[in-house]
């Protein structure tokens, strides 16, 4: 059977979200095929934070050597790497540490900006508009420091980072005890992202779903396609095991899973997975004020509420969702070398999920050269619960022919 749409997006995370409900509100009609549950791949158990801060690419300088050095030292490591011997992830590899320069950091930067700006405007018009009660706070996010080369580290990319926009404030140890008391003594200081905000991600995801079938998107939950056919320039077909797809265009917005879809495809897409872990608990007797960043650990910690989440550890090229119990295990010693905990936590939920990374670390948004009706969503590596708004709006205004906000040509699946 053949099943005929509009616009038919693949994939149900924060990015294919919010493709669909920019895309419902422009007046398209609107089918999703989603692999597993909606809103429940990596979005789901994420750290929470909108961090209109992270315009820096993830590949930057120095990040190869920092890997290398944290390498040494496994147990401790936020960064772990799969052994596979496949040729594309060999190539995304050479291609990922020949990007981490400055030239990528500057061509990638105010392209980064405009798209974390307009997501975060629109976050707040949706969260208005549709009245998404998520536990959004918008007290922040502190980065804490018990290194005083780490701090040092801090305080210059905070510096870099207010030049280029980003509302930020460095906290010297009484400043940032005044703010945050939950800080154990030996943290010797912060830097404050006043602009940055978090929230429960699963509830915000889970109401965003709600709106959007309300809106008269047609959902199919636990419909993988399974594979995808061209004619004439253009999508043919998208398959499913549950039947056959044609539409006007369609919408690749799978996460990490992208190139593993448009496979049988002509189209360059190199997307490789980055797992990261997380543990929610019950709200300890004494919770942050803010969110944090441990800088010396690289462990997000989120209030979420009536929940506490900690979050880490990014493993490049690794697909299982299953967590490693010690890794686990070390989120929650990291975070009590930070902050105060009560001596038993407990814990609600572990999760692993997987951030769809490109190799310049930027995401991959555009219009196929192949194939003139589909559009590419994907490569938002650690932010795309932040740049999922943005991400909506200007892919609905790819779709609809119509002038996009700002210049998209940094994010086009050219340059690969
Ligand atoms: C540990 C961790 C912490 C993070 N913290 C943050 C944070 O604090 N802030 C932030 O902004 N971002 C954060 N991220 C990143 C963010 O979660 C990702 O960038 C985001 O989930 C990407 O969204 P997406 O919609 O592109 O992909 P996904 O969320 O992966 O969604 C893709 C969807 O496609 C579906 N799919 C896969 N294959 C198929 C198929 N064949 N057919 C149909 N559907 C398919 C999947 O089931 C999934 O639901 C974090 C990620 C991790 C892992």
């Amino acid at each position: 059977m053949t099943t005929k749409s509009d616009i038919l997006i693949i994939g149900g995370g924060p990015v294919g979200l919010s493709c669909a409900y920019y895309l419902l509100k422009s007046g398209r009609k609107v089918t999703i095929l989603e692999a597993k549950e909606i809103g429940k791949g990596s979005g789901h158990g994420n750290a929470g934070q909108i961090v209109p801060s992270h315009i820096i690419p993830l590949a930057a300088p120095g990040v190869v050597s920092s890997a290398l050095k944290w390498m040494l030292d496994p147990a401790l490591s936020p960064f772990g790497m799969k052994v596979r011997l496949s040729p594309a992830y060999l190539l995304w590899l050479v291609q990922f540490a020949a990007a981490c320069n400055d030239a990528n950091v500057q061509r990638s930067l105010p392209a980064m900006r405009n798209l974390a700006q307009l997501s975060v405007t629109n976050l707040q018009k949706m969260l208005d508009e549709e009245g998404i009660e998520c536990r959004y706070q918008q007290t922040g996010i502190i980065t804490l420091f018990k290194d005083e080369k780490a701090f040092e580290g801090g305080k210059h990319e905070a510096e870099f980072l207010g030049k280029n926009g980003v509302p930020t404030e460095i906290l010297d140890k009484a400043a940032l005890h005044a703010r945050e008391p939950i800080a154990l003594d030996d943290v010797i200081g912060g830097v404050h992202f006043t602009g940055d905000s978090f929230m429960n991600p699963a509830i915000f995801l889970g109401e965003l779903a709600k709106r959007v079938r309300a809106m008269g998107a047609e959902v199919h939950e636990n419909t993988p396609v399974t594979g995808l056919e061209s004619a004439g320039g253009k999508i043919s077909k998208v398959r499913t095991a549950s039947g056959e797809f044609e539409a006007e265009h369609v919408v690749l917005a799978a996460g990490a899973w992208s190139p593993i879809v448009a496979r049988d495809l002509r189209l360059k897409l190199p997307v490789q997975p980055a797992r990261g872990y997380s543990v929610t608990v019950a709200a300890p007797r004494k919770m942050p004020r803010h969110a944090f960043i441990l800088g010396d650990r690289r462990v997000a910690v989120s209030p979420l509420g009536e929940l506490l989440r900690f979050t880490g550890r990014l493993e490049v090229g690794e697909y299982s969702t299953t967590p490693n119990p010690d890794w686990l295990a070390r989120l929650e010693k990291f975070v009590r070398e930070y902050i105060e905990l009560d001596e038993k936590l407990d814990v609600k939920e572990t999760w692993a999920g997987l951030r769809p990374v490109t190799p310049d670390g930027i995401p991959a948004i555009g219009r196929s050269p192949h194939h003139s009706n589909l559009t590419v969503a994907t490569g938002h590596a650690m932010v795309g619960l932040t740049l999922g708004p943005g991400t909506g709006q200007v892919v609905t205004e790819l779709v609809n022919g119509r002038k996009t906000a700002f210049d998209l040509s940094p994010f086009g699946l050219e340059r690969f």
